[in-house]
């Protein structure tokens, strides 16, 4: 039997099989880890086979994990050199955004839309709380954001607070597996409970543990808003890692700077100050945008500064 895993608590696995039946599941014997900078052997999103408990019939036991298309990671806070994955199996990585309440920064989005370069998972951007915009602002923030758009990247503008809004991103969110994040304050959980009404519930049930200080290996969860449609929140998880992201491999990960790059007098051109770099050229006369140039330099000098 196959199935999907929707939630990770330390030694239990909550998963879902095709029937729509949830079960919980322990690991089988000792899982050897694939890569041992990875901390959690099984995450969200993971396909695995189950197998039956014989000790305990109602459990399984998950045997295998099938080859995953993706997977999200995130450097441990506490165990240096150590990661752990989030989620695998994403068609899309959303980060929930606001302008002003609270300001989340161009900066902060580029670190993200990076992250999602890294682990080629389409990235969206949806700002929220436009409610609280005027016409002009919202003009005004949608002329900023065409420049993502023509990076690739989707750009979707909500109120949490209206249904019709909710409506039309269930609609984008159909018949795919979507992740959830950002800043805390964004409304982030406010649309992930209107998406998944379960969600609230098993949101408080995780802080209750989270207060009580029980090993939770990852905070993220999976809820099914319909056939081979989910979407994954990451309550706790502030900002997710650029882990084992290399300095010389930073400017694949722009759009932008990796389509130019092969133009830069030197093959390992930094694009920092070396002559004859066709980035500074295009910075200079205004063809990349020089916010985005600016994430690229903060992000080269190792600024993990949150802005
Ligand atoms: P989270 O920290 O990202 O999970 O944010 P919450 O979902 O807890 O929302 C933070 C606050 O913003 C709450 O008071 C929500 O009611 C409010 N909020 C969420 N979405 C919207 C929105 O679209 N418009 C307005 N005006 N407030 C919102
Ligand atoms: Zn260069």
């Amino acid at each position: 039997m196959q199935g999907i895993v929707t939630k990770s608590m330390g030694l239990w696995y909550q998963v879902e099989t095709a029937d729509g039946q949830m079960h919980n599941c322990r690991l089988k014997g000792k899982f050897k880890l694939e890569n041992k900078k990875i901390s959690n052997p099984v995450a969200v999103g993971d396909k695995v086979r189950l197998i039956s408990d014989q000790g305990d019939s109602s459990a399984m036991i998950i045997a295998e994990i099938l080859p995953r298309e993706n997977y999200i990671i995130r450097v441990s806070p506490k165990k240096k050199g150590h990661s752990h994955i989030i989620a695998s199996n994403l068609d899309q990585a959303i980060i929930v955004a606001t302008v002003g309440t609270p300001r989340t920064s161009l900066g902060f989005i580029d670190r993200f839309l990076v992250t999602a370069e890294a682990f080629r998972i389409p990235a969206t951007i949806l700002m929220n709380k436009i409610d609280l915009l005027s016409p002009e602002e919202l003009d005004g923030l949608k002329e900023k954001m065409v420049e993502y758009e023509s990076l690739g990247y989707q750009v979707l503008y909500i109120s949490a607070l209206k249904p019709e809004d909710i409506e039309s991103l269930k609609s984008q969110l159909a018949n795919k597996t979507s992740l959830f994040t950002g800043h805390s304050g964004v409304g982030k959980s406010t649309i992930v409970n209107e998406l998944a009404p379960e969600a609230q519930q098993k949101t408080s049930e995780i802080s209750d543990f989270a207060q009580k200080g029980v090993h939770t290996t990852t905070f993220a969860e999976m809820f099914k808003l319909g056939t081979d449609t989910y979407i994954i929140d990451t309550p706790g998880i502030k900002e997710l890692g650029l882990a084992e992201i290399e300095k010389d491999e930073l400017s694949h990960y722009f759009p932008e700077l990796r389509n130019l790059m092969g133009k830069c007098k030197f093959s390992n051109c930094t694009h920092t100050h070396e002559p004859g770099c066709a980035i500074e050229t295009a910075y200079q006369d205004g063809s990349i945008s020089p916010t985005r140039y600016d994430s690229y330099l903060s992000m080269l000098a190792g600024d993990d500064n949150r802005r």
